[in-house]
């Protein structure tokens, strides 16, 4: 018998019966299969780096058409299809070439990238565990070691007393925070707080969580809610403007300024323009960004601070991809004022380098997400210490372990290495940039991503004396040749920067297509990032002259 025929001769026995499922359940099909999954997984937990560049995203560009058209079969099997072993071997031989190598160097294009080995281990343990972090009954001491890990945060971005600390770490009836899936439902698990607290209940009105938003803008006397952000702001909070119920018009964008920070003048100016306004508004949040998603940028923390503990408004901070850099000694003042904030967003699938996905939400208030506590009869009753009862989640995964572990191998000055590499490769890599004929550094990396476009010198020197009208229509030309570059770079497979558009206001004033690199790759070198930028030049040699 060929192996062809005798997988075949397997597949036909496989049929779903009490004595397949109890041992499908409890081990693999035979020693065969074992080997083959030990194969794959001795790769994958102590060779994990070379397993990904051998095994992942290493076929040409196969279209998406072709793709989809692989996967229209819309039926479940009744009976096993594939045997463990077939699944395992079908993702790694089949899935996984056509799936993007984010731990690639070259790959600097998104906020995704390689993480440490270990990150693997960990996250298989977790999921070994299964433990669920709605209640004490399913998590026990995992529960007790998350809010040791969300202290540990908390002190780090708040800095407050020993004290403080003491009385909160493991106390049953206060939170300093809470882990969720990502940065969007950290963002939005914020702005319900700050929601819930300017429209809560009082004397004949029940709050703005029980009655809703109309009968709260008529307890309060008002037409409108609204939240103050930079144009940078990500669009998590527009979502968040339209599930809260005040509309994602009312997401106010506050113009930013040359350094793409946003700009105080503005925001006390947009304030000013709330008050004086004929409908009836109140600010639910200000939102400061430490890490812009596009240009990493970090708005004036403190000044924004103090502005909203001024005016008695909440302030958020969005530091879902600079909060890390608290762990670099260096460079942590740039996230200066940030205990200011009321609310703090970070993710750990970001710059904690764990693997998908982990939000987290942080409040100075440790009584804040008592604005948001739901209860039900047979889990996180009144009184309980689970922590499902103040999360907008409900079943969740223990990521606290793997957090808590990373911290303890890695500890912050691990971290702060490899936030240092990345914000002093991006600087080197602007350094290259602006030492290059054709290519114009757009903004400058704060933090560890920069923009930039390929702007070739015979279109480029003549782009500052031209008339309005000229820029344009140079611009237009520059945004067709960087959106040509950025496909055909990421189609011919060994690249990836991303591509996003900028309204660049005191030079263009107007919105310009920008490539975009994020690095956090500590095997990113800025040799890798020449490279890339010659391969960028190359481009546009072969398709525009
Ligand atoms: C990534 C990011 C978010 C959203 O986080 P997700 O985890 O993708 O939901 C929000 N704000 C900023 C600044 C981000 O960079």
């Amino acid at each position: 018998m060929t192996p062809e025929i005798a997988k075949d001769e397997a597949r036909k026995q496989l049929v779903a019966n009490w004595s397949s499922l109890s041992r499908i359940f409890l081990s693999p099909e035979d020693d065969a299969s074992k080997d083959i999954l030990l194969k794959y997984m001795e790769q994958i937990l102590f060779g994990l780096h070379d397993f990904l560049r051998e095994n992942v995203g290493i076929t040409e560009e196969v279209s998406l058409k072709t793709l989809s058209d692989q996967f229209m079969e819309t039926r479940i099997c009744e009976h096993p299809e594939k045997m463990l072993t077939e699944v395992i071997t079908d993702l790694i031989e089949e899935i996984a070439p056509q799936a993007v190598n984010v731990a690639s160097p070259y790959f600097v294009g998104h906020m995704t990238s390689a993480i440490p080995f270990f990150m693997v281990h960990l996250k298989t343990i977790t999921a070994a565990l299964n433990q669920n972090l709605v209640k004490l009954e399913t998590s026990k001491i995992v529960s007790i070691l998350e809010k040791q890990v969300l202290a540990k945060l908390h002190r780090l971005i708040f800095k407050r007393s020993k004290q403080f600390y003491k009385e909160h770490v493991q106390n049953q009836t206060t939170m300093l925070g809470s882990f969720i899936d990502d940065g969007t439902l950290a963002n939005l698990t914020a702005l319900w707080t700050a929601r819930n607290t300017v429209l809560g209940p009082k004397a004949g009105f029940d709050g703005v969580e029980s009655e809703g938003i109309d009968a709260a803008y008529k307890a309060y006397s008002l037409d409108r809610c609204v939240v103050l952000v930079s144009r940078l702001g990500h669009y998590s909070l527009r979502k968040t403007g339209g599930i809260l119920g005040i509309g994602n018009k009312n997401i106010i964008e506050i113009e930013t300024d040359q350094d793409f920070r946003m700009d105080i003048n503005a925001l006390e100016k947009a304030i000013n323009d709330i008050e004086q306004d004929r409908r009836r508004t109140r600010i639910l949040a200000i939102v400061g960004i430490a890490g812009t998603t596009e240009t990493g940028t970090v708005d004036p923390l403190r000044k924004i601070g103090e502005i909203c503990n001024n005016n008695g408004i909440h302030f958020h901070v969005d530091a879902a991809w600079g909060g890390p850099t608290l762990t670099s000694e260096k460079y942590r003042g740039i996230l200066d004022g940030i205990e200011l904030a009321d609310s703090v967003t970070v993710d750990g699938h970001k710059q904690f380098y764990m693997p998908m996905s982990c939000g987290m939400v942080y409040f100075k208030d440790p009584c804040k997400l008592d604005s948001i506590a739901y209860h039900a009869r047979y889990v996180n009753r009144y009184g309980s210490a689970d922590l499902g009862r103040k999360s907008l989640v409900g079943s969740r995964e223990a990521a606290s372990i793997i957090l808590d572990s990373a911290l303890k191998i890695m500890g912050t000055k691990g971290y702060a290495l490899l936030i240092d590499h990345g914000i002093e490769t991006a600087r080197a890599f602007a350094a290259e940039i602006n030492r290059r004929m054709n290519f114009e550094l757009i903004t400058d990396p704060e933090l560890n991503i920069l923009t930039y476009r390929c702007c070739p010198a015979n279109l480029c020197n003549g782009l500052q004396s031209a008339s309005p009208h000229e820029k344009r229509s140079i611009n237009k030309k520059l945004d067709n040749i960087n959106t040509v570059i950025q496909r055909v770079q990421r189609e011919s497979g060994k690249s990836f920067v991303s591509r996003t558009s900028i309204f660049v206001e005191k030079k263009y004033n107007e919105e310009i297509v920008t490539l975009r690199a994020v690095i956090m790759n500590p095997m990113t070198t800025v040799d890798i990032l020449k490279e890339i930028l010659d391969e960028q030049e190359d481009i546009y040699r072969r398709f525009f002259l």
